[in-house]
């Protein structure tokens, strides 16, 4: 099948042979943090050095969401369909309210500012998931240099009474994040550290609790030729994750099963549209798409 590599033979129930890569818009500088609005039938997702978060519909094709972003990079929605966000030079982590206002959630941990929150997630009780590596305040290409004041940490923030804990500190550079199906696995991407000569570029698997504690934290999937950034679950608890040579779909063992060849770097992904079988690929300057024979993980 041209477009993919079928490793598994599994692989090739998931995906479609007349259902080829789309590119859906190009030009953005790196674009990051996709989120699906099915009401809404859109995407919004970050062209992060540029600045702005960008909104596409098969209507509409892309169009400019919103500029300045405060250098946006990861978004989710809550439970209540509000769109939160990760600010790279705000050091925050927002909420859009359903009115137009924005508010600040949290941006510090014990007195000290957050360092740049770059992915997010949130469960189906609310609490909110992301991780706060140093990359954003590394450079001035993805927010503007500052100071750290804190480790690399994976928090986790409960809007519900304001509180934010340290799931896990154990990272040189936390980046994508997602839960199983079920929500009993968190899985976090370990990028390594921004100027390392050979990154470190693999998922860990943690099990969640039900206190919301995590223990474990084994590799699960190192991911090669490396980029791991952002990843999804699927229905069948499939991880399909950001690469350098396209989408890779892991299985929920860890083993490699397929990929989509996707012409750039590969940086995040959300499954979205009418049935929730259409991957969004946010990769480099572009933005694509693929329609497959599975859906996205539905929680909770
Ligand atoms: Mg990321």
């Amino acid at each position: 099948m041209i477009g993919f590599e079928i490793i598994d033979p599994v692989f090739k129930t998931y995906v479609l042979g007349n259902a080829p890569l789309e590119r859906l818009g190009e030009g953005f500088r790196w674009a990051e943090g996709p989120v699906w609005f099915g009401d809404m039938g859109m995407l919004l997702f970050s062209d992060l050095p540029n600045n702005r978060v960008m909104r596409w519909s098969e209507a509409d094709g892309v169009q400019l969401f919103r500029a300045p972003s405060d250098f946006a990079n990861g978004h989710a929605r809550d439970r209540e369909g509000r769109l939160i966000t990760c600010s790279h030079h705000g050091r925050c982590i927002s909420r859009l309210e359903h009115n137009g206002e924005v508010t600040k959630l949290v941006d510090r941990f014990e007195g000290k500012r957050l360092n740049a929150p770059n992915d997010i997630i949130v469960k189906s009780d609310g609490t909110i998931w992301f991780s706060d590596p140093l990359f954003g305040l590394q450079t001035d290409y993805e927010g503007g240099k500052q100071k750290a004041e804190l480790p690399p940490t994976v928090f986790r923030f409960d809007p519900r009474d304001a509180s934010l804990r340290v799931v896990a500190d154990d990272f040189e550079g936390p980046n994508g994040l997602c839960f199983s199906p079920d929500e009993r696995k968190l899985y976090v991407a370990e990028t390594g550290p921004l100027f390392a000569d050979d990154p470190t570029q693999h998922i860990r698997v943690f099990d969640v609790g039900d206190d919301g504690r995590l223990s474990g934290g084994a590799v699960f999937h190192k991911v090669t030729p490396g980029f791991a950034d952002g990843f999804v679950a699927d229905q069948h608890g499939n991880i399909w994750s950001s690469a350098a040579d396209g989408v890779h779909c892991i299985g929920p063992t860890g083993d490699l099963l397929g990929k989509v060849l996707v012409p750039s770097l590969v940086s995040n992904l959300a499954f979205g549209d009418r049935f929730g079988s259409r991957l969004f690929i946010c990769a480099s300057h572009s933005l694509y798409s693929i329609f497959l024979n599975v859906r996205g993980a539905t929680w909770p």
